[in-house]
């Protein structure tokens, strides 16, 4: 089952609906009547309602055709801070693997994973504008990612179940701001926080429909150009050892997101680097889920509240 949170036609409030097999949109109030108009409303009601939900949705036809539709992020505003990996894939590994008939060099691996968040204000969704940084800086870049969204929370959750605790899958741009990330102490934090530098859909695929989260194809492209193109099988730490590291001493909690690091590709690491400027139209797309689109805007300037 594919949700999404939209807005049907020009106005009108965010609701939660279920992508039918005609590329339209149902509404999950429609559906199952009485259930949550939002999507993290579905997701706190836990997976009877899910299964109603989708055994309703196969069934659904002639609702708001996708293309006249505004979809927002599947969770426009989350809770809390969402949950991110950095460094979590490494192209010197899986060649190693392979040269060494599938055992890597231990030794070169961190032990653990390096942990940072991005605070919910940097949420955007499908074809929302991404905000450049000039003048504050030029160094703005992409980051594809496979995003997990928790649906049964829990603390110290082992990895052989963690993957029970996984709602869905949605493709998160973890954009970066690389002075700004490297300049602050050596915690990224403030780099990977600025508004609009989330974006994430375009709906999330539930857990039923891909089993194995780490079988799936990232891909990055910047007008039209591919700059990332890796599998979620080169994951340093898997989505389900990552769970049980977040929640280690932690509760996660349901509609908590986790973005889950980038492959190679990105542009600062390129020779020579290259940068996003205004203008620059970013296509992340991950097997089984779909494309993710945004367009880079000169930054609005200073804003009083
Ligand atoms: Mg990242």
């Amino acid at each position: 089952m594919r949700i999404a949170t939209f807005v049907a036609g020009q106005s009108g409030a965010p609701q939660a609906g279920v992508v039918a097999a005609d590329d339209t949109l149902a509404p999950v109030t429609q559906l199952v009547p009485g259930a949550p108009d939002s999507v993290l409303g579905v997701i706190d009601a836990g997976p009877d309602l899910w299964g109603r939900l989708s055994v309703a949705a196969r069934d659904a036809r002639g609702g708001t055709p996708l293309a006249a539709a505004r979809l927002l992020a599947p969770i426009p505003r989350p809770r809390r801070n969402v949950f991110c990996v950095g460094w979590n894939y490494s192209e010197h590994f899986a060649e190693g693997q392979g040269a060494r008939g599938g055992r890597g060099e231990q030794a070169e691996l961190p032990e653990y994973p390096s942990l940072f968040t991005k605070n919910p204000g940097t949420v955007v969704g499908p074809d929302a504008e991404v905000w450049h940084p000039a003048p504050i800086s030029d160094q703005l870049d992409w980051e594809v990612e496979l995003a997990a969204v928790i649906g049964r929370g829990g603390r110290d959750i082992p990895a052989d179940r963690a993957l029970d605790h996984v709602f869905g899958y949605t493709i998160g741009n973890d954009v970066s701001v690389r002075d700004v990330q490297f300049r602050h102490g050596g915690q990224w934090w403030k780099g990977k926080n600025f508004d609009t530098h989330l974006p994430l859909g375009p709906w999330i695929v539930t857990a039923d429909e891909i089993p194995d989260p780490q079988t799936l194809r990232l891909q990055t492209r910047v007008n039209g150009a591919t700059k990332q193109d890796l599998s979620t099988r080169f994951m340093v730490f898997t989505v389900a050892r990552i769970v049980e590291e977040l929640s280690r001493g932690m509760a996660l909690e349901p509609g908590d997101i986790v973005i889950t690091g980038t492959p190679e590709g990105v542009g600062f690491a390129r020779k020579p680097p290259e940068f996003l400027k205004p203008g620059d139209v970013m296509e992340l797309e991950v097997e089984r889920i779909g494309v993710l689109r945004n367009r880079v805007v000169p930054y609005p300037g200073a804003q009083a509240r």
